[in-house]
């Protein structure tokens, strides 16, 4: 029997593994300090623990809003706009050249293929370069005074744009910096400070980000740093009656509890949850773009992404084609340990998780669904789930309502062409996150995508994000949009001025 080997035998940078053997602490008030119990991570591609950190819970979460509090209260909000901007850029000149640790650090963590982890970490670096730019466009607007006070006296009335004040951000495990930082870097461009709390399956990227807080020069406590679980440290800080705001990306079931918990000091709250996304395939689509498409709408990240198009709509003209189409690129795709730079399908993050996904496909043949290709969990070290398809899928079935964060695809063979029914199935869900239309016929396209209820719809391509276009969702898909100006927005007030001359 062969042993299994750290990382599948792949070698780490010497950054990385110098990183590993510290002591993983908490950030608060520009201090690594010890947290109240210890945690472990492990890579979920051999299952090995991979590290030990600290974590906090109610009394760690209580410094660190003070601490954010005094950071707030005293240099963060009141910094000149253009140091502010020039923290932030030097924040992503570090980042870059630190890029190879926190990127293997994503795939070690995560189990994200190579390709993808480099992706994301050149991504949180621009989003930290356009939010560090985009200071300087924070704008208020001038407008007619009321006119009980302009009937008397000249009169002056405009707009400000202030932070929202102490911010907590609770982020998962999916896509773990490039969730932190699209909360951070907005946040911190606003003026706000910031409590985040990691997710307990993956520290580590965050943690690394810790050192480069303090070396790009952001004042103590302004990103203060508490990993812990969630029942306990996140239900704290989305109670807190000192934080102003929360800002929430996982589960639509933990959503609600985050609302619950926000109502006592009735704080702001941002949500991005979960999809069911609809991928509509029709007769006209060109399927050497499609095959490769709709697979990566469903498989993209193990279908670990809040915008996996998981719910294929194919026209009865081309199915049998598109999943012949499918089964072949599923068959192609090399699943391994993620710093294998082949690896194109990683890990589930955790057994837990893999027994879940597992149910599911089991679930679905025991609902009548065909399986097409995959269904199978790997017979060797760690939580690999073949790329997996269903077609011959009915409205009601688990498989085609339920989130299942995993590489599953459902796909309903449909025989119409008409843009309200089309509309109408791609909206039977209550979720609204992403969604896709392929066909060579752009005014229909044009016109299905209108009647599609989601915050994101793509024409002949999937999951379309970027730094500067705004991203969430409809129905129980949340509440808010994260990137671009409105990602920005989310973290400012607005405040009315008027004065008689
Ligand atoms: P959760 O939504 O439970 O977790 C996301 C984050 O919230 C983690 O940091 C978690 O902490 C924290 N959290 C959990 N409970 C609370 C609480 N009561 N108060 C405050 N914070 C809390 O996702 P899971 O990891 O449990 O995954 C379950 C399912 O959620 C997945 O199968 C998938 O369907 C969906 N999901 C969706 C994501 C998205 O991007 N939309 C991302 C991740 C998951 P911790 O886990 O550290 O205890």
């Amino acid at each position: 029997m062969t042993m299994t080997q750290p990382f599948d035998g792949h070698a780490l940078s010497p950054e990385t593994t110098a990183f590993l053997a510290r002591d993983m602490r908490l950030l608060i008030d520009g201090e690594r300090v010890e947290g109240c119990a210890f945690h472990e991570t492990r890579d979920p591609a051999t299952g090995l623990v991979i590290a030990r950190f600290h974590i906090g819970g109610k009394a760690q979460i209580d410094s660190a809003v003070a601490a954010a509090r005094r950071a707030f209260e005293g240099p963060w909000s009141r910094m000149a706009a253009a140091e502010r901007t020039a923290i932030l850029q030097r924040l992503a000149r570090i980042m870059e050249a630190n890029a190879t640790l926190l990127t293997e650090l994503d795939i070690i963590d995560n189990g994200m293929p190579r390709f993808i982890a480099g992706l994301t970490t050149a991504n949180c670096v621009e989003m930290v370069d356009y939010y560090a730019g985009a200071i300087l466009r924070i704008e208020g607007t001038t407008t007619t005074p009321p006119r009980h006070v302009s009937a008397e006296a000249d009169a002056l009335t405009y707009t400000l744009r202030e932070p929202v004040g102490v911010v907590g951000q609770i982020v998962p495990w999916n896509v773990p910096l490039s969730t932190a930082i699209l909360k951070l870097a907005p946040a911190l461009a606003a003026g706000c400070t910031v409590v985040i709390k990691p997710s307990e399956e993956t520290p580590l990227s965050l943690l690394a980000l810790a050192d480069m807080f303090s070396e790009a020069g952001f004042p103590a406590g302004v990103v203060n740093i508490v990993n812990g679980f969630g029942a306990d440290a996140g239900q704290t800080l989305a109670e807190h009656p000192d934080v102003d705001k929360i800002s929430f990306t996982g589960s639509t079931a933990t959503g609600r509890r985050i609302v619950t918990a926000a109502l006592g000091n009735l704080k702001k709250v941002s949500l991005e949850l979960g999809g069911k996304s609809p991928v509509i395939v029709m007769p006209d689509a060109d399927l050497a773009l499609a095959v490769p498409g709709v697979a990566m709408a469903t498989f993209f990240l193990q279908g670990q992404n809040c915008m996996a198009g998981t719910r294929i709509f194919a026209h009865e003209a081309i199915h049998d084609a598109l999943m012949e189409g499918l089964t072949q690129f599923a068959a192609g795709m090399t699943m391994g340990h993620g710093l294998n730079p082949a690896t194109m399908q990683g890990p589930l993050i955790s057994e837990a998780h893999c027994a879940k996904v597992m149910g599911h496909i089991e679930a679905a043949k025991a609902a009548g669904a065909r399986l097409v290709t995959g269904g199978e969990k790997l017979a060797r070290a760690g939580n690999f789930v073949q790329p997996t398809i269903f077609t011959d899928c009915a409205p009601d079935m688990a498989i085609m309502r339920e989130e299942i964060f995993g590489p599953v695809m459902a796909v309903q063979k449909v025989s119409t062409t008409d843009i309200d029914e089309l509309a109408r199935l791609a909206n039977d869900t209550p979720y609204g996150l992403s969604g896709s239309v392929w066909t060579r016929d752009m005014a229909f396209a044009h016109r299905l995508v209108k009647r599609v209820r989601s915050g994101q719809v793509s024409i002949n391509c999937h999951g379309a994000v970027g730094t500067n276009i705004p991203f969430g969702g409809y129905g129980q898909s949340g509440w808010g949009r994260e990137f671009g100006q409105e990602g920005l927005d989310a973290y400012l007030e607005t405040k009315a001025v008027t004065a008689r001359l």
